[in-house]
């Protein structure tokens, strides 16, 4: 288990008033007396798409902080009332200009190394996708290219790391498999 910190809230967000310590199953939780509301801490959630073709892999890359100048999987969060699968779907467009033809879920990495959302989890997919031309999103990257599975360039996120190390392994290469 990671050790993550929540958020240390200390007013409640719905009428901003103090918010009081309680015990509930010998955990701490944090209320709101007049609203009688209950911090719950929990995390986010990301997708990311691992697109291959002709054993290239499609990257892009960071234009911000954190990791600003280094590359990575297409990648973004997933919105309230969004389903992973639909947030792959949207990011794919947005930062590669591509269509997601197939996905197939790959790995779960909870992330450890990005302060706008600690601990949150991101979805990694396989993807299939097609389309001519690749643009991407110019206020998030400075940059997108295919590379060769063995000549990777360099990646910032330490979960995009790990993921790049499986590709070793003949079977994530494809989907179905
Ligand atoms: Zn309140």
């Amino acid at each position: 288990m990671l050790k993550i910190q929540p958020p240390n809230y200390k007013f409640c967000p719905f009428c901003g008033k103090e918010l009081r310590t309680k015990l509930e199953e010998n955990k701490k939780r944090k209320f709101c007396p007049f609203c009688k509301w209950t911090y719950y801490p929990h995390v986010g959630t990301a997708v990311a798409a691992v697109i291959i073709k002709d054993n290239k892999v499609l990257m892009v890359k960071r234009k911000r902080e954190p990791f600003r100048g280094t590359w990575m999987f297409p990648a973004g969060f997933v919105d309230y009332g969004e389903h992973p699968e639909d947030a792959l779907v949207r990011e794919v467009k947005e930062e590669t200009g591509l269509k997601t033809k197939e996905a197939e879920l790959l790995k779960i990495i909870q992330i450890e190394d990005d302060p706008r959302s600690l601990g949150h989890f991101c979805f990694f997919y396989k993807v299939i996708a097609e389309g001519e031309g690749l643009t991407t999103n110019k206020e998030e990257n400075e940059g997108i290219d295919w590379f060769d599975l063995d000549k990777p360039p360099k990646i910032g996120w330490k979960s995009h790391k790990e993921i790049w190390s499986l590709f070793g392994r003949h079977y994530t290469l494809k989907i179905g498999k």
